[in-house]
């Protein structure tokens, strides 16, 4: 995720985790991050088959249910050491 958000400067400060990586499960448009008030990313469904409506979702709300599954992916410390690196 830090290398996939390196690529913008825009975003440097507040890195939009889960740009590009979503997709909106009603019409399969790519679900885009965005920063309001300098500091809450919101994500909605870019809408471009114009088929959606605009619902923002905060970042903590799609961290909620994923980090339940974060916190099961174990990786042997040679691994970790050599990402950490
Ligand atoms: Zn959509």
């Amino acid at each position: 995720m830090a290398g996939h958000n390196k690529a913008s400067g825009r975003y440097a400060r507040h890195p939009i985790l889960f740009r590009g990586l979503i997709m909106c499960e009603h019409c399969g448009c790519t679900v885009t991050g965005d920063i309001k008030k300098q500091k809450y990313i919101y994500y909605s469904c870019n809408n471009s088959k114009r088929t959606c409506q605009k619902i923002w979702v905060r970042e903590e709300q799609l961290l909620t249910p994923l980090s339940g599954y974060l916190d099961q992916i174990q990786l042997p410390d040679a691994a970790i050491e050599e990402i950490v690196t």
